[in-house]
């Protein structure tokens, strides 16, 4: 903290440091106003403060936004733990489709972590809105070796947010200590909590600032048009019966050409605030120029601005003929048994591996991927 640089990280006017439990003026104005200042915190900077608090921690805990799993891989964390195991706390589970089977999926995150060259000592699934699976990780930290946990994750994932509840899970008193709000790159540095656990042990808890890659489109919004896009409760699918020669839209973030192929379901799971709107290939240029900023709703002209021009990747499954020249480097290819198509930020969508043959448009700069079916 410090009272001179107003526009520096950690500012707080002199006066707001003589109260009780001081925040900076910026934490303040997001927990009171709900305004966001970002500050930027290049890589180099998130790499020294992690690397830091990990010297410090005698537990790791790897907190995964499971809305968003290959989002939200911190990049090069394997070099910074140098082969330590971590917890995986796997957030944001309240707004799982239902039909998602937890052990296919538990699978499925351990082996993408472990391909990232991350040791995974146990998985969790939480939710930190909720509170459910909170009792149980908070159990598996209080039998492991040590007392300082280290919480790491991309920013957005909801690590401040599960700080929290395991600070009010600690006993009626213990009030909520790190700031937390919808806008990535809230935790600037690293901030402590000291948490007693039944039995008198105590917790000293660690959050790292998130990092912000610009994989992610949410890594672009503004508070509203995040508001609209960040999934904040149970995701319904929607589910089209496709024919060739209809187009998707994703909100005006993601647009699906379906060019050629077989009548099909095809399932859009992304926040149930955002628009799927369905309509003819032939017409789908014409819709977007004209609908972005009423049909289409988000993002906001000055979000569409940030994220650059939809860029197309060629999709084609293996039950399609396509031609060898339309197998893209960058494309995207569903196998036999289907897969999810995953939009960094913004969800997926389920294909079932039916001959398809067409377009994905998403922002440049976004990486799509395809993924086994969670569903
Ligand atoms: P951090 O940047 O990783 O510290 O993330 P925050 O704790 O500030 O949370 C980022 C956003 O995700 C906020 O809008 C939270 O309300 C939301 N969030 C956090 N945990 C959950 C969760 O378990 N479920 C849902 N639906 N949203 C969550």
């Amino acid at each position: 903290m410090q009272t001179e640089f107003p526009n520096q990280p950690g500012y707080a006017p002199a006066g707001a440091l003589e109260r009780p439990n001081p925040v900076c003026r910026r934490c303040f104005r997001i927990s009171h106003y709900g305004e966001f200042t970002p500050v930027e915190l290049p890589e180099a900077s998130y790499q020294a403060v992690v690397r830091e608090a990990l010297a410090q921690a005698d537990q790791i805990v790897y907190v995964l936004d499971v809305f968003d799993i290959n989002g939200s891989l911190v990049p090069n964390l394997a070099a910074l733990l140098a082969n330590r195991a971590v917890h995986l706390a796997v957030n944001k589970v309240d707004v799982l489709p239902a039909e998602v089977e937890p052990e296919a999926l538990r699978q499925w995150i351990r082996r993408v972590v472990e391909s990232a060259g991350v040791k995974v000592a146990d998985v969790w699934f939480v939710s930190a809105a909720t509170g459910s699976g909170i009792g149980e990780l908070m159990d598996g930290l209080a039998h492991g070796d040590g007392t300082r946990v280290c919480v790491v994750g991309m920013a957005n994932v909801g690590k401040s947010t599960l700080l929290n509840q395991l600070i009010r899970r600690s006993g009626p008193d213990a009030k909520p200590q790190f700031t937390t709000s919808r806008m990535p790159g809230t935790t600037l540095g690293m901030t402590r909590a000291k948490i007693v656990l039944q039995g008198g042990r105590t917790l000293t808890l660690m959050d790292t600032p998130g990092l912000i890659e610009g994989h992610r489109v949410t890594d672009f919004l503004c508070a509203d048009c995040l508001k609209a896009t960040v999934p904040a409760t149970r995701l319904r699918p929607r589910v089209y019966q496709l024919d060739s020669g209809q187009t998707l839209f994703l909100g005006g973030f993601a647009r699906l050409d379906f060019e050629s192929g077989a009548h099909q379901p095809v399932v859009c799971y992304v926040s149930n605030d955002l628009v799927v709107h369905r309509t003819k290939l032939e017409r789908a240029d014409a819709f977007w120029e004209s609908h972005q900023d009423d049909l289409l709703q988000v993002p906001c002209a000055a979000c569409r601005a940030r994220l650059g021009p939809l860029q197309p990747h060629r999709v084609w499954s293996d039950r399609a003929r396509v031609n060898p020249g339309q197998r893209t480097a960058d494309g995207l290819r569903i196998g036999r048994a289907g897969g999810d198509i995953v939009l960094p930020g913004l969800g997926w969508i389920t294909l079932f591996g039916a001959a398809f043959a067409g377009r994905l448009y998403v922002p440049d700069g976004v990486v799509a991927r395809v993924r086994p079916r969670l569903i």
